[in-house]
């Protein structure tokens, strides 16, 4: 394909431009350009039918299933969109003041309110604008929980190696030390390994939930006790709240920091960078550290505050508030009662998924996953040579974008599949009879599997280079 620059002719025009009514101004010559702007020239029809062209070339939730584990690509209902997009939410500016955009700052505080219900914590903040944000902001504020009670010894935090792994990163950014500990025979943590790493410089452990293995931690309760004896505290990486939402909550499992991510649950489209929102939820010893400002509901209506001992602001303004507007439809939507069934439904895909190809592709046997699950696809590797990602470059020449590869680092040739509650039954069984074929296929011909995918825009292209060396810029 083309692009833009090339199809471009000198003198084509999308529109035309009226005339200046007003008199030019002279500039200062040092804010002239010295050189001619380069844009491209085209007619609209043309404009129209390059990036149509480019929109069809990209894969997402509305071409088709798109089970990439962790990430719960589900289908966001349109209105949503037209709920973000109504001019009240979209024609303000952060810096209006707060008695013109009262509105704004009711959504603001109501999905807060919503969100503190829905995790079972006592304060919120919206501004982080990504899970990983979120994780640095909660661990932000167990630092600032620790130094408060001038407890400084706590420099340490513990990671379960069925964490995700923006855990890790997200601990050593916010200025601690990691320490490691693996999982037992069950998947769960180690209790044994836990108790010999805990101490009084134990900062806080940072529970992902369900795991990366898309298993609900069956230790949580024993988890929650020996941290807290030795004082310090926990953290629920609650991106996958999927699973759990209007079943289980953080805080009642004794969880006292958690981050949910709004543009996997609540219904932002995502991809591709963005926009996010992470917010973090944390119990009130917590919550004066959370950044400022926070809207708070007076009789007057609503006001923006500030604590003394804020971590500081996280994001500029007040993070992404498009990305609010769309969470906070869809649990109005939904209510109490739906946000339950999907985390139900949710669940009941991924095992109906799971049960009906694991006989090929084998995973945690006898036991049941949550909203995910991983496969493992040593064997086959072993028995044809054709690895897991043969299987996913496959999936795309069947119209599916592929699971997720090579993720968690514990099992070999993982592929870790989400299905979604929004995925129908229909489409559940065309893909397990997909992938039952393309299982049958590793022994027939896996010479072609190994060149796959064969009907996609690109084939196999240098990942690492594509993603650190990338050329976003036209040269002529
Ligand atoms: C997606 C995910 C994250 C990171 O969220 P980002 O918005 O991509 O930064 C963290 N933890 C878990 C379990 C996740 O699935």
């Amino acid at each position: 394909m083309k692009l833009i620059f090339e199809i471009s002719e000198e003198g084509k025009r999308c529109a035309t431009i009226r005339k200046p009514q007003i008199k030019s101004a002279k500039l200062n010559e040092k804010y002239l350009r010295k050189t001619e702007l380069d844009l491209p020239e085209v007619s609209e029809v043309d404009f129209s039918r390059h990036y149509t062209a480019l929109s069809r070339r990209a894969f997402g939730v509305d071409n088709g299933f798109y089970p990439l584990g962790s990430c719960t690509m589900k289908y966001n209902p349109k209105i949503n969109e037209e709920v973000a997009g109504l001019e009240g939410f979209t024609r303000i500016h952060p810096l209006q003041s707060e008695k013109t955009v009262q509105g704004c700052m009711e959504v603001m505080h109501t999905l807060s309110s919503y969100l503190a219900e829905i995790t079972g914590m006592d304060a919120v903040t919206l501004q982080p604008n990504a899970g990983a944000h979120g994780e640095y902001t909660g661990l932000c504020l167990i630092a600032a929980y620790h130094a408060a009670r001038k407890d400084f010894k706590r420099t340490k935090v513990i990671v379960p190696d069925s964490a995700h792994g923006t855990n890790p990163a997200s601990a050593v950014m916010a200025g601690f030390e990691i320490i490691n500990v693996p999982s037992d025979e069950e998947k769960g943590v180690d209790l044994e390994a836990l108790k010999k790493v805990v101490g009084d410089d134990t900062a806080a452990l940072m529970l992902t939930n369900p795991t990366t293995l898309g298993l609900f931690e069956k230790n949580i309760k024993e988890i929650s006790k020996i941290i807290h004896k030795a004082g310090g505290l926990l953290y629920y990486d609650g991106a996958n709240l999927n699973a759990v939402m209007g079943v289980v909550r953080p805080g009642d499992m004794g969880f006292d920091v958690v981050h949910l991510n709004l543009h996997k649950t609540f219904s932002t489209p995502h991809g591709g960078g963005g926009p996010g929102s992470g917010p973090v939820g944390c119990k009130k010893e917590l919550a004066a550290f959370l950044p400022d400002p926070r809207v708070e509901k007076t009789d007057k209506g609503y006001k923006f505050v500030e604590s003394k001992q804020s971590i500081g602001k996280v994001a500029s303004f007040y993070g992404n508030f498009g990305v609010y507007v769309r969470a906070l439809a869809y649990i109005v939507a939904l209510g109490a009662e739906g946000i339950k069934a999907a985390a139900q439904h949710a669940v009941l895909n991924a095992n109906y998924l799971k049960v009906n190809i694991e006989d090929l592709y084998p995973t945690e046997k006898g036991r049941h996953c949550m909203h995910e699950f991983v496969v493992s696809m040593q064997e086959l590797k072993d028995k044809t040579g054709v690895s897991a990602m043969e299987i996913a470059k496959t999936m795309i020449d069947r119209g599916y974008h592929p699971p997720t590869m090579y993720f968690p680092l514990i099992i070999h040739e993982a592929l870790m599949f989400e299905p979604t509650e929004t995925e129908t039954k229909q489409t559940l069984d065309e893909v397990i009879k997909a992938l039952r074929e393309i299982y049958e296929e590793a022994f027939k011909d896996p010479e072609y599997m190994k060149s796959a995918p064969h009907h996609a825009q690109i084939g196999r292209p240098d990942e690492v280079k594509a993603a650190r060396t990338p050329v976003v810029r036209y040269q002529k």
